[in-house]
């Protein structure tokens, strides 16, 4: 750009502006006056895994309310706020995304993880699977296997209606036993907040235990997924790698909640974990594997679609979003 073409910009800028001011034409209704359409593109995400297409779908956020100290143990809540500012996230308001992935290998459509269902217990906008995955142009009755990272409600909520309707109605569930047996236990619900867990867990779950498949640490149990072991979070706690031809990817269901805090301190126990100290030592393991050997994962609550990958920071990791494809 020259001088002169600066100088003419320039000029035509401040002569637009003039014009602007001057003209009775902003405020007397000549423009189209475009309402406004509060609402959002469905969420689901395509993406290749090898030959395996994978569509995340959203089941909507989760509201955690204003930071608190020890939701990460260890974290006050002055130190939670600095670290949600430092990010330029709100700091009023924690939100955990919950990112459910559907895996079609041509011969199979899986499902991995419900939601919430139509309980609203963890806010008000989550319960979207269902729409979403119609979007998706994904049928719930074609879906062959739903696959269960552990048994809380934001995971497996999703399986039965509030009328007792089965939303995956020719599916087999896949889950661990450890989980089963833990949530669907009335002497586990050692406080309020777990007996309510258990009670809508049993609801979830009881009515399909014949058509539940328990799969064993490191099997494939399905074509291209394969269950590791991941337990502190929940007894069962899975994640599943993924994988077609040499491309993998790593479902690591609840390995991390929060993008920044979980990935800052990896060693923080979180205030959901049933045994937090074992949860932390199997993210620090898992998390390492997934740095060091560059394996993208599918986080279920981090920012939406949830899809990148683990580098290491200081004593911890930060998380790096895979960029989102306009084209498949
Ligand atoms: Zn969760």
């Amino acid at each position: 750009m020259n001088a002169k073409s600066v100088i003419s910009r320039r000029s035509l800028l401040a002569g637009t502006a003039a014009a602007l001011a001057a003209s009775p034409v902003a405020s007397s209704g000549a423009f189209a006056r475009a309402p406004l359409l509060n609402t959002q593109a469905p969420a689901y995400y395509r993406f290749r895994i090898g030959t395996i297409e994978a569509t995340a779908v959203s089941d909507g956020p989760l509201d955690l309310g204003a930071p608190q100290p020890d939701i990460f143990k260890g974290v006050s809540k002055d130190d939670f706020s600095k670290a949600l500012a430092d990010n330029f996230l709100p700091t009023e308001k924690v939100k955990l995304e919950q990112n459910a992935l559907v895996l079609n290998t041509g011969d199979t459509l899986v499902l991995i993880d419900t939601g919430t269902g139509a309980q609203k217990l963890m806010g008000p906008d989550t319960g979207r699977l269902l729409g979403n995955l119609r979007a998706a142009g994904i049928d719930p009755k074609d879906v062959d296997a739903v696959v269960l990272t552990h048994a809380h409600p934001d995971h497996c909520w999703g399986l039965i209606g509030t009328g007792g309707q089965q939303h995956f109605p020719n599916a087999q569930i896949y889950m661990s036993q450890e989980d089963f047996e833990f949530w669907t236990d009335p002497a586990r619900a050692t406080n309020d907040m777990l007996k309510g867990f258990i009670e809508n867990t049993r609801r979830q779950l009881l009515p399909l235990r014949e058509r539940i498949v328990f799969f064993k640490d490191g099997q494939q149990f399905l074509p291209g997924v394969q269950a590791i072991a991941a337990p502190g979070h929940t007894v069962g706690h899975t994640v599943f790698m993924i994988s077609s031809g040499d491309r993998s990817l790593c479902n690591a269901g609840d390995l991390a909640h929060h993008h920044v805090m979980s990935l800052q301190r990896p060693q923080a126990e979180f205030a959901f974990d049933t045994d937090g100290a074992q949860a932390a030592r199997t993210r620090q393991r898992l998390f390492g594997m997934l740095a060091a050997q560059r394996i993208p994962l599918l986080a279920y609550h981090f920012p939406w679609p949830g899809l990148g990958h683990l580098a290491t920071q200081g004593g911890g990791y930060r998380f790096v979003p895979s960029p989102l494809q306009t084209v498949l």
